[in-house]
């Protein structure tokens, strides 16, 4: 007998077609370069199996993923030469890895140079830190002999604070065209989201959104990306309570009038952190239907005052446009993203 699970309580729509548009307006915002597409950590929690195809229907060739772990399942839907890793090889069998799959690596550092090349070498993608002081090749050592030995595909350097105006980012582009200049490679790579909304001179030959495929907004410029990712949760119980009673963990909420509640099944073991109760509501039809108390690790209770025909089964919406998110819930857009939990059947 095989077992068929029982429909899930929590869901999160996808909505390809957002997807699609935002990777459109940013490839174009790309000017000459193209747009690849950032689908590390699951693709930013919405999940690679439905992402990458769609992405690859509507164009994108170049995926960026953090983690080995992480190419097995864009392998599914890609070539392992439209894909690199971020983290670079820290082991011989990272190494081994991308030379049986085709899978780049993207080396960061002299040591992961010479590993790199002491396993055979190849094709492979270099990192060059321009200021962030993360991962990437110090600019002290762009001419180290162990360099000149890589065969460099795709030269990157990452920005790291392409959401905000000043310095920093033009002292970064200075730093990658010299880099530019001083090593060969097929293509060079430097904005990510943010860094595409400054401009032409960013740009290069391949771009790295990742947060505004999603429906991040991290710059003003970047106002035409929609909301991909639509999250609702079921309501499980109602109660109606009398003035004076409280609601949830340590009776943070006291009633002061006879009202309705519902017992919704979302809480922050989904990635609804704590944080949301403060001012937080969810949705129904758009109006607002507020927290009382404490978030849970698997409930949130709330006011159902203006909603009264709603039902145990119903479903509300969680509101995920994602600044106005992070300002309700101090969260950051990417983290908003990425905490949305495995309870959610995506779709
Ligand atoms: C995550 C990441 C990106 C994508 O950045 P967004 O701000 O999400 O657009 C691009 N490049 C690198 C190196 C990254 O780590």
């Amino acid at each position: 007998m095989t077992l068929t699970e029982p429909p899930r309580s929590l869901r999160l729509s996808i909505d390809t077609d957002a997807l699609c548009a935002n990777w459109r307006l940013l490839d174009g915002m790309s000017g000459a370069a193209g747009a690849g597409a950032a689908v590390k950590a699951d693709a930013y929690g919405l999940g690679v199996d439905h992402v990458v195809p769609a992405l690859r229907q509507a164009g994108a060739a170049h995926f960026f993923v953090a983690h080995w772990s992480e190419v097995r399942g864009v392998l599914a839907h890609a070539r392992g030469g439209e894909i690199a890793v971020l983290h670079g090889p820290l082991a011989s069998q990272d190494v081994d890895y991308a030379r049986a799959s085709g899978v780049r690596p993207v080396i960061n550092s002299l040591h992961q140079a010479a590993l790199w090349l002491d396993g055979g070498g190849g094709p492979c993608d270099l990192m060059v830190d321009t200021g962030i002081n993360r991962l990437g090749l110090p600019m002290t050592a762009l001419n180290d002999p162990l360099v000149a030995r890589l065969e460099v595909v795709t030269l990157l350097s990452h920005l790291a604070s392409a959401d905000e105006d000043g310095g920093l980012n033009i002292l970064q582009l200075e730093r990658f065209r010299a880099a530019c200049a001083a090593i060969p490679a097929r293509r060079r790579s430097f904005a990510n989201s943010a860094g595409i909304a400054l401009g032409p001179d960013y740009a290069f030959d391949l771009t790295r959104p990742g947060l505004s495929l999603y429906g991040g907004i991290p710059r003003a410029e970047l106002g035409g990306i929609r909301q991909v990712a639509r999250p609702q949760a079921a309501i499980m119980q109602l109660r109606d309570i009398a003035a004076g009673e409280t609601v949830g963990y340590n009776a943070t909420f006291t009633a002061t009038g006879t009202m309705r509640v519902g017992v919704v099944s979302l809480g922050y073991a989904d990635g609804f952190l704590c944080s949301w109760g403060r001012s937080g509501a969810l949705l129904h039809n758009g109006a607002p239907l507020p927290l009382l108390g404490k978030v849970s690790m698997d409930m949130v209770v709330i006011d159902l005052a203006t909603a009264p025909d709603l039902r145990e089964g119903d479903w509300v919406d969680v509101p995920y446009h994602l600044p106005e998110a992070a300002e309700v819930s101090g969260l950051s857009q990417y983290e908003l993203l990425t905490i949305l939990g495995q309870r959610f059947t995506r779709s």
